[in-house]
């Protein structure tokens, strides 16, 4: 099976890619299929925003499509960033990741590390050619450490220390990553529905 995924996001692109890869499942990007347009998430929810991209990007294509809106929940902060995190910063451009994470140690300065705790949140939304929906969803859960440790990954992987590991997100290999990641999660239950119908 063949699915395009609808992001411009080349981090996620490569995650979604390797994930499904071992799921039988193969990628097209939207470079690939000529498609060349950003969708603006203008969603309250992290499934309305994926849905929002897939529905948009399918009216241009036959094949099924496949998105991904995600992002970071810190709890004593009230889920924030949430859907806003790859805008919480308001900077846009190559510096995003380093200014969000610095806004984001700043705003929880002085908060003791167990009231630290933070879940990643993905979910994979499908849209396929007979206009059938898949909605499925994933977490992992950590703590926002004190400084930017690590070079893998992308976003808020260098500050969120994945629970289980002594490590962050950002000092874990990227095929570990791949297999205990919220994308990876909900990539997982994404293709037991997919089985399902
Ligand atoms: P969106 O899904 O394109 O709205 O943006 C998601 C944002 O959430 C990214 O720009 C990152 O800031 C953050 N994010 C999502 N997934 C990850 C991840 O796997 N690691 C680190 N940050 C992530």
């Amino acid at each position: 099976m063949k699915m395009l995924v609808a992001t411009n996001n080349k981090h996620k692109l490569e995650e979604i890619g390797a994930i499904l890869k071992e799921l039988d499942i193969d990628i097209i990007s939207m470079e690939q299929a000529g498609i060349n347009i950003e969708v603006d998430e203008t969603g309250e929810t992290f499934v309305e925003n994926a849905l929002l991209k897939a529905r948009e990007i399918a009216k241009l294509t036959d094949m099924a499509v496949i998105s991904d809106d995600s992002g970071l929940e810190v709890f004593i902060l009230n889920g924030q960033p949430g859907v806003k995190s790859a805008r919480y910063s308001g900077v846009d451009g190559e510096q995003k990741d380093t200014k969000n994470n610095e806004k984001l140690l700043k705003n929880l300065e002085n908060v003791p590390f167990e009231q630290r705790g933070a879940r990643f949140c993905s979910v994979i939304a499908a849209v396929f050619p007979n206009g059938r929906e898949i909605t499925a969803e994933g977490y992992v859960y950590g703590k926002i450490g004190y400084e930017a440790k690590g070079s893998y990954g992308f976003g808020y992987d260098p500050l969120f220390i994945v629970d289980g590991y002594d490590m962050t997100m950002a000092e874990i290999n990227t095929e570990t990553k791949n297999k205990i990641s919220h994308r990876a999660n909900a990539l997982k239950d994404f293709v037991q529905k997919l089985k399902a119908i």
